[in-house]
Order: structure tokens, then C-alpha cells, then sequence
């Protein structure tokens, strides 16, 4: 696969790069046997995150020996100094390398985090007494608010950003990826599938590399995922393709679930992208998917009792508190019309949960 430098950190790492959150949700075997089918087909950027469970450790294992064959990024959501150091290390002991090709803030979305950051002895300056001690190469940092990355930016001390990028998200076009090339600042694309929403994964990351300087990162965790995401190297979006993104940007319109997951815990065990998903991926596999479990899941949604902890963690500032119930109700209405659940049941359920918030 092509090799692109990544801005000024003079990174070369592979055109699409690997997003290993999805490997989370395999057990070790298949995470590896997948990273290494990866890289056996031209793959040579990976990007984790500490929070990301068990995908740094699969990581390790995968590219163990590949030395500088691969760029390795991984993050860190430390909350105090001591977490930061403790973090940093572990990613280094669960990576299996010398040093940290690139690590990057994590989720800096508000503007005390990233003053925090810029402490004269705070975080910054800890990962730049890494780099002296050789430990680090190069620092960079991710958002979901491409306007407060333009001022992280300005500061000149970050060497990558990365943050949503893909057709629906588009934002960052307007001022941050221009801001970002004329500091030759390395882009990233995170969630460049917009978390699983486009009816054609292949054209959105096709559409992303028109950009030949913004890196794009799709989450993998399956082979055909692999293969998919090869194809989008072959040509760029066709009139189709682009009249099918524009299709998916206007039934889903800007306030829909990335399926980041961030919003968990429920205190009521909710799970609110689960159910948020659930109408747009029954509309394209069909309906008659919906199964018991399905059912479950959404009777577990009416149960939710507004306590906004969800909310107040969604990078997206979702409306969570009503749309967990609108949308359990309206997919158990869906279910009732379907025949899988009778209106009596429906109402059961409704008074059930009435009495139990
Ligand atoms: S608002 Fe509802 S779904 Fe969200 S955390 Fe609270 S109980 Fe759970
Ligand atoms: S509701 Fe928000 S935090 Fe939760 S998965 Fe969706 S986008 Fe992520």
C-alpha cells in the first residue's frame, strides 16, 4: 500500500490506517490473526488507545519484531499525572517496543483539558521529558470539537490531530484542515464510517482519500472488514457512490449515534447505542431480524429514569435522556406492527416502566 508522510512528524505510515478499537470485541487469536492479515497486506499504521481494553496487548503480540516496519499510535484519557505516567508505560510494556511512535491526547473537548495539557509542568511537558529520554517520539491529539482544535493548533506543540472526518462530518474542511497543512500538522480521520452509519462503507473511506494528506482509520476487527477497506485504494468515489453518501447524510441528518460507546456505563444497564442503532440497521438487513433479544434490549430502554450520566458523557452532546425512551418505544411499536409483540404487551411494558422510574 502507498506510504504517506504524516505532516511534520515525518511519520511514513500506510495510506488507511488501522483503527484497533474493534479488536476489543474479539478474543486474542482472531485479534491477531486479523492485525497480521492487516500488515501482510500493506497496513503499517495502527491506532489504539489505553481505554481500548485488550487491543494494545493484541497489538503487541501481532507486531512484535516488526520494529520500524509499523507506526504504532496509541492514546491516553488520563485523569491526574500519576494515571499519565502509569498509562504511558503500560502502553509501552503492552506494545512491546523501545518507544512510542506517536501518542496522542485523548478526547480533548473542552478548553480547561487542553490548558491542562499546556501546564508549564503538566502533561505536555512530562511526554516531551519522554522524548528526551527517548521513550517518545512525537505527540499529537484527538477531539470530537474540531473549533477547539484550531486553538490546540495555533499552540504549535502538537504534531497530528485527529478528529471526526468523513462525509456526514465534514466540518474540519472548513478550518482545521486547511489550519493543520499550513502547519503541516498530520491528519487523522477518526471514525471515517461515521461509526457504522454509511449504507456503502467502501465509498465513505474512497471519499476520505480523494484528501491524499488526511490518514483515515477504520475500525477492524473481521478479514472481509480488511478486504473492504482495500477496495476503496482501487478508485475514487464513482457519481453512484457519491449520490449513495449524500442518500445516508440526509436520512440520517446530524444527530445520530457514532456507536463510540463512551456513554456507558448505564447505572440501569442501557445500552444506548444498541438501541439507538437498532432502526437504521433493521432497515438494511430487514425487519425480520428483530429478534428477543432485541425486544429485551429495548423494554430494558423504557426502564431509563433520565439520570443524563449518558448524556453528560456523549462526545456528540446527544439528547440521550429522551431519545433512549422515544427510540424504545418507537422500535417497540415497530415490533407490535411486525406482529412480534402484541399491543397489549406493548402497553404492559409501558405501564412497567412507568411504575418502575
Ligand atoms: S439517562 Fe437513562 S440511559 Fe442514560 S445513563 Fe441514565 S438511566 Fe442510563
Ligand atoms: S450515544 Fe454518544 S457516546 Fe453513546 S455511543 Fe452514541 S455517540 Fe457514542
Amino acid at each position: 500500500m502507498e506510504q504517506v508522510r504524516l505532516g511534520k512528524a515525518e511519520l511514513l505510515v500506510s495510506r488507511i490506517g488501522f483503527g484497533a478499537l474493534p479488536i476489543q470485541s474479539v478474543d486474542r487469536n482472531s485479534a491477531v490473526k486479523v492485525v497480521r492479515y492487516a500488515y501482510d497486506r500493506g497496513f503499517t499504521f495502527f491506532d489504539t488507545a489505553r481505554v481500548y481494553t485488550t487491543s494494545e496487548g493484541d497489538l503487541g503480540i501481532a507486531l512484535a519484531g516488526l520494529g520500524e516496519k509499523v507506526v504504532v499510535a496509541t492514546k491516553s484519557v488520563y485523569k491526574n499525572m500519576k494515571q499519565l505516567d502509569q498509562d504511558f508505560y503500560t502502553s509501552l510494556n503492552n506494545l512491546k517496543r523501545s518507544h512510542l511512535d506517536l501518542y496522542q491526547f485523548h478526547i480533548v473537548n473542552h478548553q480547561k483539558e487542553l490548558e491542562a495539557i499546556l501546564k508549564k509542568g503538566g502533561p505536555l511537558d512530562y511526554l516531551r521529558e519522554q522524548q528526551r529520554k527517548g521513550k517518545l517520539r512525537h505527540i499529537g491529539i484527538t477531539s470530537h470539537r474540531p473549533t477547539l482544535m484550531l486553538k490546540a493548533l495555533e499552540t504549535g506543540v502538537f504534531e497530528t490531530v485527529q478528529v471526526p472526518f468523513n462525509y456526514i462530518e465534514n466540518e474540519p474542511l472548513e478550518k482545521l484542515i486547511p489550519l493543520a497543512r499550513s502547519l503541516d500538522i498530520g491528519i487523522i480521520a477518526m471514525k471515517p464510517m461515521a461509526g457504522g452509519v454509511f449504507s456503502n462503507n467502501r465509498a465513505a473511506i474512497s471519499w476520505i482519500l480523494q484528501h491524499p494528506d488526511i490518514i483515515p482509520i477504520p475500525g477492524m476487527c473481521k478479514i472481509e472488514e480488511i478486504d473492504d477497506n482495500l477496495q476503496a485504494l482501487t478508485a475514487p468515489p464513482s457519481l453512484t457512490d457519491l449520490a449513495q453518501l449524500e442518500d445516508d447524510k440526509q436520512e440520517l441528518g446530524t444527530i445520530f449515534c457514532r456507536r463510540c460507546d463512551y456513554c456507558l456505563p448505564c447505572p440501569n444497564d442501557i445500552e444506548a447505542s444498541y438501541i439507538l442503532h437498532s432502526g437504521m440497521i433493521f432497515k438494511r438487513v430487514g425487519w425480520d431480524k428483530m429478534e428477543q433479544s432485541h425486544l429485551d434490549a429495548f423494554t430494558k430502554g423504557l426502564s431509563c429514569d433520565q439520570c443524563g450520566a449518558c448524556a453528560s458523557r456523549c462526545p456528540y452532546n446527544l439528547p440521550l435522556t429522551e431519545m433512549v425512551i422515544d427510540e424504545s418505544k418507537a422500535m417497540l411499536r415497530k415490533a407490535v406492527e411486525l406482529g412480534k409483540l402484541t399491543e397489549d404487551q406493548l402497553q404492559d411494558k409501558l405501564k412497567a416502566a412507568e411504575k418502575k422510574t
